[in-house]
C-alpha cells in the first residue's frame, strides 16, 4: 500500500488537530508537496540541517517533527541561520517536514500523557482543560428522521463527552411553517401553514469540526431549510488543554521520587525547589516551559511540579507547596518521536519508520 504525505498528515491531523495549537504556533506542513509518495518517515523532536540529512541517508522523505523548524516568516532564504539552511536543505533534497506541536501537547494522548506513562502516573487529567472549544448544535427534524440524522451527526464528530459517543438530548414538539409558491416541501403544501410532530435535538461538538457536522445534518435531513441554532459554548473541553497531573502508584519520599524522576526519564540532573519533607503521590507534568500552570499543580494539590525552562525568579513561586522540579526541555519532550512513532505505526503498519540517532539538544552538562 503507497500512501501520499497527505494521508500522514489527515490521519495526524485527526490525533491532534490544528485547531487546537496555540495562537503563537505554527504546527503545520512546513515543507514538501502533500501530493508527494512517501517512503518513509523519520520521527525527531527537533528538525535541524543534521536531523535533514539523516532523512536523506535513510531515504526518509518525510520529517514529522515536534518543534517547528519555522516559527516566524522567512522574508528571504539565503542560508545566513541554521533554520534557512535546514528549510535549503529539505528543499533541495525533496523531503518534506511536518511539524505537530502545541496541538500534540494539548490532546490527552500527547505529549504529556507519554511523560505519565513513562512515571506510571494513574488517574491522568489534564491541568489546564481549554475553553471556547466546544459548540452546541440544536436541531429540528420529523421523528421519522431524527435518527439518521442524530447518527449522520454523530459519523462526522458530533455528540462525544469524554468516554461517552452518541450524546444528545431530545425532545418532542410542534414545528410550524407557511412554504412559499416557489418552496419545494418535504412536508406540507406551498402557501399553507404546516403544523408538523418534529423533534428538538441536541448535541456538543468540538468547534473545528462545526462546517463538517453542519454539512452531514443538512444532507441527512429531509427538509428543504433546516430550522437550527449553532452556539458557542464556555464549557471547558476536559480532553484538551495544557499539561496533566496523576497520581504515583505509591507515595515516595521525596530523595526516593527525584532518583526516580532521574531513572525512569533518563535524566543526568534535576534543578529543583527545597524539599519539604512530606511525601510525593500527586505529580503535574508539562513537556517544554510550563511554568504558567504552576498555579494550576498549586491549586490541584501536586506535591511535585515537573517541567522545563524554569526561570530564577520563578522557582520561588513554587512557595513551599510543592517540589517545583525543571528537568531540561529536551528530556521532558525526547520521548514524544517514540510517541510519533507509535502513533503512524498503529494506522500504517508498512511504512519504513525511523526515529532520529541525532541528540539535537543544544545544551549539554558536564
Ligand atoms: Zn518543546
Amino acid at each position: 500500500m503507497e500512501y501520499k504525505i497527505r494521508d500522514i498528515i489527515s490521519y495526524l491531523n485527526q490525533i491532534a488537530p490544528p485547531a487546537y495549537q496555540e495562537s503563537y504556533d505554527n504546527a503545520t506542513l512546513i515543507v514538501g508537496n502533500p501530493e508527494m509518495e512517501v517512503k518513509g518517515v523519520l520521527c525527531s523532536l527537533d528538525c535541524t540541517e543534521e536531523v535533514v540529512e539523516e532523512a536523506i541517508q535513510l531515504g526518509a522523505n518525510l520529517i514529522v517533527a515536534h518543534h517547528p523548524i519555522v516559527f516566524r516568516g522567512l522574508k528571504s532564504l539565503t542560508g545566513k541561520n541554521y533554520v534557512e539552511r535546514t528549510v535549503i536543505k529539505a528543499i533541495k533534497h525533496d523531503i518534506a517536514i511536518f511539524s505537530i506541536h502545541t496541538n500534540l501537547d494539548h490532546v490527552a494522548h500527547g505529549v504529556n500523557k507519554r511523560i505519565c506513562d513513562r512515571l506510571g502516573l494513574e488517574n491522568t487529567q489534564i491541568l489546564q482543560p481549554k475553553k471556547g472549544l466546544l459548540n452546541k448544535l440544536t436541531f429540528f427534524v420529523p421523528e421519522e428522521n431524527k435518527q439518521d440524522v442524530l447518527d449522520a451527526v454523530y459519523a462526522a464528530g458530533a455528540g462525544q463527552i469524554g468516554e461517552y459517543k452518541d450524546c444528545s438530548f431530545q425532545i418532542k414538539g410542534m414545528g410550524t411553517f407557511t412554504p412559499s409558491e416557489s418552496a419545494n416541501p418535504h412536508l406540507g403544501q406551498r402557501g399553507v401553514p404546516s403544523y408538523e410532530s418534529e423533534v428538538r435535538a441536541e448535541v456538543i461538538l468540538p468547534k473545528h469540526l462545526s462546517g463538517a457536522i453542519l454539512q452531514a445534518m443538512r444532507k441527512a435531513h429531509p427538509y428543504e431549510e433546516v430550522a437550527y441554532y449553532l452556539q458557542e459554548l464556555e464549557n471547558e473541553n476536559q480532553e484538551v488543554g495544557a499539561g496533566m497531573i496523576g497520581d504515583l502508584p505509591d507515595s515516595l519520599d521525596e530523595l526516593g521520587f527525584l532518583d526516580y524522576l532521574k531513572e525512569e526519564m533518563n535524566l543526568k540532573i534535576v534543578k529543583h525547589t527545597s524539599l519539604r519533607g512530606k511525601k510525593v503521590k500527586k505529580v503535574a507534568v508539562c513537556g517544554g516551559a510550563g511554568i504558567f500552570l504552576l498555579n494550576d499543580a498549586k491549586r490541584q494539590g501536586a506535591d511535585a511540579f515537573i517541567t522545563a525552562d524554569v526561570k530564577y525568579h520563578e522557582f520561588f513561586d513554587a512557595e513551599g507547596r510543592l517540589i517545583l522540579c525543571d528537568i531540561g526541555h529536551y528530556e521532558s519532550e525526547i520521548f514524544t518521536k517514540e510517541l510519533l512513532a507509535d502513533l503512524l505505526s498503529q494506522n500504517f503498519p508498512n511504512i519504513a519508520l525511523y526515529l532520529t540517532k541525532v541528540v539535537t539538544n543544544p545544551t549539554s552538562y558536564r
